[in-house]
């Protein structure tokens, strides 16, 4: 749930795609913010995990590191424990 769409001055349409884990604002180099499609292939492009559903989940680069860091520990301390 980290899709937000702003009606702008001109008429158009904002979009802004938010990290779940940080709630940090992804920024786009270019217009791609008038499209939501364009937004999550630029934020892909850029190490983001994205739901192409507006609703779904979307995670930064620097989120998913810290998820993928914790899952490792997790196999980690399983497999000591077997
Ligand atoms: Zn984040």
């Amino acid at each position: 749930m980290s899709g937000e769409a702003f009606r702008c001055l001109n008429g158009g349409i904002e979009y802004e795609l938010r990290c779940d884990g940080c709630g940090g604002a992804f920024h786009c180099h270019d217009d791609s913010f008038y499209s939501w499609d364009l937004l999550c292939a630029a934020a892909e492009a850029e190490g983001w995990r994205v739901e192409p559903d507006f609703e779904g989940e979307h995670e930064c680069g620097a989120c998913m590191a810290r998820a993928t860091f914790k899952h490792h520990r997790h196999r980690f301390a399983a497999s000591r424990a077997a």
